[in-house]
This record gives C-alpha cells, sequence and structure tokens, in this order.
C-alpha cells in the first residue's frame, strides 16, 4: 500500500484511539496530544509515560484489553500491540465503522501511513517512502531537521499574520497575480530569515505586505526614518547638487533631515550640513585627502552602529564621484542603501552660465570627461570629432595642456570656449574666450577650481541667454580679444 494521497489532520477534539500501551504505542499517543488531541488509550499495561499523561490530564486510559465495539463512533485508531490478530480485528472493525486506522509496522492493516514529520510552529514537513525505506526517510529528517531550524516557524507565524493584513488585495487581483507577488515576495529567503533571526518580525512583514501590495516603495521606507529595533542604520549617497544649496533635490532633503550623521566632500555648501553631525571625508586635487578605502570603511561602521548617514557629495554622486565604489562596499557588506542622483556641475554650471549642453540646432550631443592627470586620459581627438559640446571637470590645473590638445586634436582655435566657476553660486565667475585664449585669459582672470571647461558650439548661445549673472556682466568691462569675464 503505498499511501499515495497525503493530507494532514485535524485532530483536535475528534475521538482518537490509541489501543497498546508499549513504548511505540506511547510514542504515537504522544503525536496525538501534540497534534492537540485528548486520544483514549486502550491498553493491559502501560509505559510510566502514559500514567503521567494520564494524570495531567492529557489522555483517557482504559486497562483492558481491546474488544470489538471499541471504535464505534472513532474518528482515527492507533493499533499499536504486537499482536498482528488484535490488528486485524481493529482493522476490521475500523473498516466496518469507516474509521480511519493504522497499525504500527503492519501495512496491511493501515488506512493511512504516518510519515516522519519535521515539525516548526505551523510548519511541517512530512517524509513518506511509503513504508518502503524507512532508513531514508529517518536520514532525510535529520537533513531537513538542520535545514529548517526553529526560525522557520517564527516565519510562518509572520507570514500568517502578514497574509491577514493584505488580505483585501486579494480581491483586487486575480490569482496568479496573488500568487507571483507572493513569490516574489518570499525570493529573498535568507534576507526574512536573517531578519528573523535577528528579531526584526516586524520588518519581515513590511517587505511582504509591500511586496504583496505591490508597492514598490520598500526602500524609501527603509531608509525613510525611525529608528530600527535591532539597530540596523542604512547610508544614503545623496549628491548635494552643484552649489547652490537649494538645487538639492526633495528626497536628498528628506533624507539630509532623518540622518543621524552626514560624510561630505569639499564641495558640499556648508548651509545644508550646518545643523548636523557632519564628518568631512573628502577628496581634492592630490593635497590631504581620505583614502577612498577609509570612507567606505568608515561609512559601513557607522550603519552597523545602527546610524543612519548620508553621504553628501556635490554634484551628482555617480558622476566622478566615486559614489559607485561606496555603494559597491555599502552592497557588499549588506548595508541597506540608496543612491539619490542630483544636478551634476557637469550641466547645472553651465545653466547657470547660460551654455545649454545640447541644443537642437547646434549640438546634439554631449560628452564629459575629466581632465584629471591620475585618471586615464580621454581620446581628445575622438572626442573633437564626435561630440558637439565637451564638458571638462577636474581640469583646471591642466588647462593649458587641455586647450593644447583639443586643438591638435582638430578642433578651431578661434571657436568659443567657456570656463563656469563656482557654478550656481553667487560667487560664479564665467571666462569665455577663443579656445586658443582661453587660458590665458582664465588664468589672467584668477579663475580656479571648482570649474568646469566647455567647449563647442553652444558656447555662443551664452550672450543671449545668460541669466544668472547678468547684472554683474556689465561691471565687468570686456577684455580684449573678446573675451569676456564677468564677475
Ligand atoms: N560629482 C560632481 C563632480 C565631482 S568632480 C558633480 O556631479 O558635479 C569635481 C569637479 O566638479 C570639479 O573639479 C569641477 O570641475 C566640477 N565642479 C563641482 N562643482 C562645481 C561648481 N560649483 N562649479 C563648477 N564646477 C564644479
Amino acid at each position: 500500500m503505498p499511501f499515495r494521497y497525503p493530507v494532514s489532520l485535524e485532530v483536535e477534539g475528534k475521538n482518537c484511539i490509541v489501543i497498546g500501551g508499549g513504548t511505540i504505542a506511547t510514542h504515537k499517543t504522544r503525536e496525538l496530544v501534540d497534534a492537540g488531541a485528548m486520544p483514549t488509550v486502550i491498553a493491559e499495561g502501560t509505559t510510566p509515560e502514559l500514567d503521567a499523561m494520564e494524570k495531567e490530564g492529557l489522555i483517557r486510559l482504559e486497562r483492558r484489553p481491546y474488544a470489538p465495539g471499541d471504535l464505534r463512533g472513532a474518528f482515527l485508531a492507533i493499533g499499536a500491540t504486537d499482536d498482528p490478530e488484535v490488528h486485524a480485528l481493529i482493522y476490521a472493525e475500523a473498516t466496518r465503522e469507516n474509521v480511519l486506522v493504522n497499525c504500527v509496522d503492519d501495512v496491511q492493516h493501515c488506512d493511512f501511513a504516518a510519515p516522519s514529520v519535521v515539525r516548526r510552529g505551523d510548519l511541517m514537513v512530512t517524509i513518506s517512502t511509503g513504508g518502503k525505506a524507512p532508513a531514508l526517510a529517518k536520514r532525510l529528517r535529520k537533513d531537513l531537521s538542520e535545514r529548517f531550524g526553529g526560525e522557520y516557524g517564527e516565519l510562518v507565524r509572520l507570514l500568517g499574520e502578514a497574509r491577514e493584513e493584505v488580505i483585501p488585495t486579494r480581491r483586487e487581483i486575480d490569482f496568479d497575480t496573488w500568487a507571483a507577488r507572493w513569490e516574489r515576495a518570499l525570493d529573498d529567503e535568507n534576507e526574512l530569515i536573517g531578519l528573523v533571526r535577528g528579531g526584526e518580525g516586524e520588518r519581515v512583514k513590511e517587505i511582504v505586505r509591500a511586496h504583496v501590495r505591490d508597492e514598490h516603495i520598500e526602500r524609501v521606507r527603509r531608509i525613510d526614518g525611525e529608528a530600527r529595533p535591532g539597530g540596523r542604520g542604512w547610508v544614503a549617497l545623496v549628491g548635494a547638487g552643484p552649489g547652490d544649496p537649494s538645487l538639492i533635490t526633495v528626497r536628498g532633503k528628506e533624507l539630509l533631515r532623518a540622518a543621524d550623521v552626514v560624510v561630505h566632500d569639499r564641495l558640499v555648501h556648508p548651509d545644508l550640513i550646518k545643523d548636523k553631525t557632519a564628518v568631512y571625508a573628502g577628496k581634492h586635487g592630490g593635497a590631504e585627502s581620505t583614502p577612498q578605502e577609509e570612507i567606505n570603511a568608515l561609512l559601513v561602521r557607522l550603519a552597523r552602529k545602527g546610524r543612519n548617514v548620508v553621504r553628501l557629495k556635490g554634484g551628482d554622486p555617480f558622476v566622478f564621484g566615486r559614489g559607485a565604489e561606496e555603494a559597491q562596499a555599502l552592497a557588499s557588506a549588506g548595508i541597506d542603501f540608496e543612491v539619490v542622483p542630483a544636478p551634476t556641475s557637469a550641466i547645472a554650471a553651465l545653466a547657470y552660465a547660460g551654455i545649454p549642453v545640447t541644443d537642437r540646432r547646434v549640438a546634439s550631443s554631449f560628452a564629459v570627461v575629466t581632465g584629471h592627470s591620475a585618471q586615464a586620459e580621454p581620446d581628445w581627438r575622438a572626442l573633437v570629432s564626435a561630440v558637439d559640446t565637451i564638458v571638462v571637470l577636474m581640469g583646471m590645473r591642466r588647462l593649458e595642456e587641455i586647450v593644447a590638445r583639443l586643438i591638435e586634436g582638430g578642433a578651431d582655435a578661434e571657436a568659443a570656449a567657456s570656463v563656469v566657476e563656482n557654478g550656481t553660486l553667487t560667487s560664479q565667475r564665467v571666462v569665455v574666450a577663443p579656445l586658443g585664449e582661453l587660458a590665458a585669459e582664465v588664468r589672467s582672470a584668477g579663475l580656479a577650481s571648482p570649474a568646469v571647461i566647455v567647449f563647442g558650439r553652444a558656447v555662443e548661445l551664452r550672450e543671449e541667454i545668460a541669466w544668472f549673472d547678468a547684472t554683474e556682466q556689465h561691471a565687468q568691462a570686456a577684455p580684449e580679444s573678446g573675451a569676456k569675464t564677468s564677475l
């Protein structure tokens, strides 16, 4: 009898009968009690454990042999005697009376098999070999009990609670969608189990609810503020914008408000961090700077201490900001993080200078490249031939060389070029000059870092659309040879 159809029975409040009082009968009785039944045990001799269970009121004990008629009105019967003839009688009566029966180790006299069980709260993994390989069943049971620890019981409990809460969603979507969302919710089973172990059951429910309701706000919420039990902090890599503190994004501002600590670089406007615990961790053109590994380690350390950290960077965190390296370090340390982009100086400083990086009439492409000597040298010739607007960051130290390279690469020395210093700040200064004269003009005006260098026909549009520094522009006499400096 292979017992092909698996079920789990509810036995609480049902009339269950165990016939026999030896070790195996005791074991079967214990299983029924654990499952919520209050069985009747019929046996002449009993183990001390059965006696104790009777005393505790967990079972009823009838000290006598089995007699036909004992199974009348029963739901389930276990025959655990070592007498095959008694089993045959029990089986015959059970069949007549429609009682589910299992005579232990006697498959001829069974309606059902009692599989090996790994039980973790409401989670039940059962193993059956159809009575053919009990030793294998035992071995698998051992493997499975190692694989599924006690936290799985807790996970099942939490999922049950989350399920109650999201049941209204079930009515709004079809079954396949519902099932697919649940599947997605459990995709990261290890993360959920980790949270259970860390005592963050509420977080588990939150993640599951968000998946099932299809709210993609999980990360946002994760980072949104309230201190979390379990003490894990988050890190947000936030772009501060190009200079003017009002150019940070709404999201960046929100996270700044929620942060305990701000780790910032040199380009960040002091107004953004004035009420915060701020740690400077910057880089600047060579001189004293914090090694990147130390910054990464600092962010990880702070988050592990439960701090909510904003890593605030000038411009956009992923534009020459080493944001990706920090994100990688956080990801590999398992820290929750979010990336908040912002206007990059490469575009915004130019916009404040009245120079659009693209314009459908004169510039259909732009490139942003580094002028820093420590980084791989851009292919200037290729840039000049392929790109309409070339924007160079970190290029002020090598301005002369960059200009020379552009001209060597085929750029027209007479065409307009520009340098924008302190873009978007009230201290913004702009020099426009023919490329061949740009370096000299910029040096004589004393422009320094931070500044962007820009070459391309879009620069010509500044003449008409400069808006930010337009009032000051006239204060400065236009220098000879067509160069203009506005202070
Ligand atoms: N992540 C930043 C860039 C960092 S590299 C961003 O997206 O803007 C630093 C370089 O950015 C500087 O050398 C300079 O070229 C440029 N830069 C930053 N702020 C600037 C500003 N306010 N005006 C002009 N250039 C700026």
